[in-house]
């Protein structure tokens, strides 16, 4: 899934590309993905004749504002992204919704397991998760002693803690891999076995790890909204390869079909729940 280094980068492109361009049409070529939550009305209702007039990102939705006040909030889950091409390009079959844009280019949005969602609404409140969302993770106001501060509420493991998006919004499951590698700390640890200084740390992996991973994809990407770059990862899908500090094999773990990645000597721990 596209997470905050990956939206940052594309709404940059995003605010170049279609900033201001007016939907000329749309076309739904697979409902499943679209939420409308307003009574009564259509895709074409909601949506034609509006201009783009910004593009935004919190946590891991992106949204399209419109000039009449909706939105189009996308929240990409496992496997959604956007695509901009021209429109005579060949449609894929798993594109499910296209904007044909006056600036001669059409977004459409691709997913290949169909679980992402694309809302249109005037009020994003009303978008499942929006409500529950905590502070964002670039968010500059978010210091350390306020991080610190709010991990209190927390009591489990520090990887399902840093995913759910209530501590803070926008990390997900491969820059967690990356966040909890630099600050040393094996994914699986309950929150409260956590030092002082290792939380700390972990503030402090946090910002480093995705403000780097931004300068990356913004070179490595270009305007390729539609791919997504993660081989420069440290630990995360990097099974067996050696670690980038210790040399070891980087170790994984699977949890309901999620993948864990780490290193067993740079970040000392076991599975053993007590
Ligand atoms: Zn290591």
């Amino acid at each position: 899934m596209p997470e905050t280094p990956d939206l940052v980068v594309i709404r940059e492109v995003l605010l170049r590309r279609v900033l201001g361009a007016r939907i000329e049409a749309v076309e739904v070529l697979r409902p499943i993905v679209l939420r409308i939550l307003e009574p009564a009305a259509s895709a074409h209702d909601l949506l034609a004749g509006r201009t783009i007039s910004d593009v935004l990102r919190e946590g891991k939705f992106l949204t399209l504002a419109l000039d009449d006040g909706g939105w189009v909030v996308l929240n990409f889950m496992l496997a959604g992204h956007l695509r901009l091409c021209a429109p005579g390009e060949r449609r894929l079959a798993r594109d499910y919704l296209v904007l044909q844009l006056d600036s001669a280019e059409e977004l459409r949005y691709h997913d290949d397991k169909g679980m992402g969602k694309v809302y249109l609404t005037r009020d994003r409140s009303r978008v499942p998760a929006w409500a529950e969302m905590g502070p964002d993770v670039l968010d500059p106001g978010w210091t350390e002693a306020a991080f610190v501060q709010a991990l209190r509420a927390y009591r489990g493991e520090i990887k399902g803690v840093l995913t759910n998006g209530r501590l803070v919004a926008g990390i997900g499951n491969a820059y967690a891999d990356e966040i909890l590698f630099r600050a040393g700390i094996y994914p699986f640890r309950k929150r409260t076995s956590l030092k002082p200084a290792e939380q700390v740390a972990l503030y402090h992996a946090m910002r480093g790890v995705i403000d780097e991973a931004i300068v990356v994809l913004r070179e490595r990407m270009g305007d390729d909204i539609h791919v997504k770059v993660r081989d420069f990862l440290q630990v995360h899908n990097k099974k067996g390869q050696p670690c980038p500090r210790c040399g070891q094999p980087i170790g994984e773990i699977k949890v309901a079909q999620r993948a864990t990645n780490f290193c067993r000597r740079c970040q000392p721990g076991s599975l053993v729940r007590n």
